[in-house]
């Protein structure tokens, strides 16, 4: 088998390679080459940690496999990030184990890249306005693949613990974008495209706050009980997603699910829009992208990286 050890991702991997292979892999999924397995997450009662796999195949692609990993939130104490995961990738013709890929900076790239999907495909027309709900780690990923993909002229964000914005605003002039720390009602009245990527348990963007047409890319959520929009917004938006049996069990939709407010029928696969054969924002007042993560995406760019890594002689041989 081949291993790609985390160091040598951010040398192989780039956020346009990433970019490619989470839209093709959501495609794959709208149109029924490609699923994803059950997730399975649990709290181990160790260390508070949440562990789990995620897994999926993608018969176009033929890459079959897993992410396994968690949330550890005292890892500081080990300087290790919170969150570790490795992938595993298997001959899809003979079940061989064929690679082990470092997951951590795979998992912010290909879950920044998701909703710059969503943002190419749905953000209105001249948008802006880049708003940011979020300033953890994952966030200046997501900045940095949303401006990637769309040209705008100004960032605007706002996070539950503001000594943390430093982050957006430092990643904002790594951009050349101007920066300016807001409320939530301002965030929501003048963000042409929102994302919002938090471990919040409890809505932040409420229904009144925003003002179309806005698109917004929800991130944060990916387990059950966490929460970022108001279900009143998600009941008046139109609605897509990765992946719709983790968006309404896991996802921010399961709530406005929960409370009867929408149905599982009103939630387009992102993919579908990709491919064509859903119309996406179509004159919209606001869309809703709930991004939950899927194993199909791990896998989608954990095969690019094994790519890359046996062209350049990065990817190591071991027996098994
Ligand atoms: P982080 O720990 O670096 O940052 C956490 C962020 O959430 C910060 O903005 C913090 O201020 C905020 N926050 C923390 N506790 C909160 C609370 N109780 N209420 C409201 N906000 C709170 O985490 P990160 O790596 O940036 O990840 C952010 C979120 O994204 C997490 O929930 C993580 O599980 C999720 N995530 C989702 C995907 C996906 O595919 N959808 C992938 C990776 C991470």
């Amino acid at each position: 088998m081949l291993v790609v050890a985390e160091k040598e991702i951010g040398g192989l991997m780039t956020p346009e390679a990433a970019f490619d292979a989470i839209e093709q892999v959501f495609a794959a999924m709208a149109s029924d080459k490609a699923y994803n397995f059950p997730v399975v997450r649990e709290a181990i009662g160790h260390e508070d940690a949440l562990y789990g796999f995620k897994g999926g195949f993608d018969g176009a692609a033929l890459t079959l496999g897993l992410k396994a990993g968690g949330y550890w939130p005292n890892n500081q104490k080990h300087g290790l990030i919170n969150h570790q995961s490795t992938i595993f990738l298997f001959d899809a013709d003979t079940g061989r184990v064929a690679a082990a890929v470092g997951g951590n900076l795979l998992t912010a790239l290909r879950t920044a890249a998701a909703s710059a999907v969503s943002i190419k495909h749905l953000a209105p027309k001249g948008a802006k306005v880049l708003g940011m709900i979020g300033a953890g780690h994952q966030s200046a990923f997501q900045m940095r693949a949303a401006a990637r993909i769309h040209r705008f002229d100004k960032v605007i964000g706002w996070n539950p613990h503001p000594e943390m914005l430093s982050r957006l605003a430092d990643t904002a002039a790594e951009l050349d974008l101007p920066f300016e720390a807001v409320d939530l009602p301002r965030l929501g009245a003048e963000a042409d495209v929102i994302i919002s990527i938090t471990s919040a348990f409890s809505p932040m963007l409420l229904d009144a706050h925003v003002t179309g047409p806005t698109h917004i890319a929800a991130m944060g959520t990916d387990t059950k009980g966490k929460q970022e929009l108001d279900p009143a917004l998600v009941a008046r938006a139109r609605l897509y997603t990765d992946e719709i049996a983790q968006s309404v069990s896991i996802g921010e939709f399961q709530h406005a699910i929960a409370a009867g407010l929408i149905a599982e029928e009103a939630i387009t696969q992102i993919g579908a829009v990709v491919n064509g054969t859903h119309p996406g924002r179509d004159g919209a007042e606001v869309t809703i992208f709930d991004g939950t993560g899927v194993g199909l995406q791990d896998l989608a760019v954990a095969a690019k990286v094994v790519e890359l890594a046996e062209r350049k002689g990065l990817a190591q041989k071991v027996e098994i």
